[in-house]
This record gives C-alpha cells, structure tokens and sequence, in this order.
C-alpha cells in the first residue's frame, strides 16, 4: 500500500461565512443544548451556494439535474489543477480546478467557458465566489458540466490529484460540499 496526503480545500461554513450578494445568510443555531435537553441540536440556515458549493445544472436550466442526481463518478475521480492565468490541460482531463492569485482572477471568460466544453471536461472548480457571468454559468451548466464554486486553494498547488467533492444528496440547485484533493504521499 501506498500513502496518502488529502489536501482539505473546503472553506469553513459558519456566520461569518460570506455569501453572493442577495444570497440568504448562514445561520446556526442552538436549538437544544446538551445543558437544556440533554443533547444538542443544530438548527442550520442557508442558501444552497453557501460557502464551497456546487452549482447543478438545474442552478440555471429548467428540469436540469440537480445535486442528488450528480453522479458521483463525476464527484470522484483525477483532476488537473493550474494556474487560471494562461491555464492549459493535458488532453483527456475530466476534472479541472482553477486558482487564481486574486479573487477574480479565478473566473472564466465565456471563450475559455466553451473551450473546455469543447475539451470534454466533466467537472470545473474555482477558487473564485463564482465561476463567472450568468452566461459562462449557461454555457458550462447546459452541457452538464457541474461547478465547485468558493474552493479554498491556499494549500494546494499545480498538479495531478483525486479529487472528492460530495454534495447532499438533495434535490436542489446547489449544496454545501466537502472537498479534498489526494495525492499520492512522497514525503519531501
Ligand atoms: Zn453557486
């Protein structure tokens, strides 16, 4: 056996979480405590694009899957992640992870949105809030390439990974998800 290193990439959901603006806030809260009832229960509130999220194709195509019908073979699988600036993929990637040094700088222009469509890519991420305008959104989620928005790349450079990134299995437009990449272990 081989070891492992799993990079978390997944930023923290709780109050101070920020959120797309017109987005509904993220709310947790007590709704029995351990000292009241003997055991604790969370009540959480928030929109389906809080935090790292994916967008399902329903996000923005009527009768488009959502996260529950995602298949995790999708979710699952190798990844490339790059550079945005000037970014470019080995032939045959499925899943391609963006980072950007800035904020916007992980967003898609809608040429490069229809040129990894053309390149067959299943799965895109970003280290950006959103991958970009409403019709880069179109472009990729019409083909049923689904979107891992808000990624928190900080710890993970340019490389050849697996990638994990389930969603609740909900019919919704988006969810909430916990994302790591995996690599295999060569302790430098
Ligand atoms: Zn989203």
């Amino acid at each position: 056996m081989f070891k492992i290193k799993i990079i978390d990439i997944t930023r923290e959901l709780n109050s101070e979480t920020r959120v797309y603006e017109g987005d509904p806030h993220v709310r947790l809260e007590k709704f029995f405590t351990v000292d009241n009832y003997g055991y604790a229960v969370t009540k959480l509130t928030m929109g389906s694009h809080s935090g790292t999220h994916i967008d399902a194709p329903a996000h923005v195509v009527a009768g488009g899957k959502t996260a529950r019908e995602i298949p995790l073979s999708t979710l699952i699988g190798d990844a490339v992640l790059v550079y945005k600036k000037d970014f470019r993929i080995p032939r045959g990637t499925k899943r391609v992870i963006l980072k950007g040094s800035e904020e916007t700088e992980g967003r898609l222009s809608e040429k490069s949105a229809r040129s990894l469509v053309d390149a067959g890519v299943c799965l895109i991420g970003t280290d950006a809030q959103s991958i970009g305008n409403d019709s880069v959104h179109k472009i990729l989620l019409s083909e049923g390439i689904v979107v891992l928005e808000s990624l928190d790349l900080s710890k993970a450079e340019p490389g050849q990974y697996i990638l994990c990134a389930l969603p609740l299995k909900i019919d919704t437009d988006g969810s909430p998800i916990r994302a790591c990449l995996i690599r295999e272990w060569d302790e430098e």
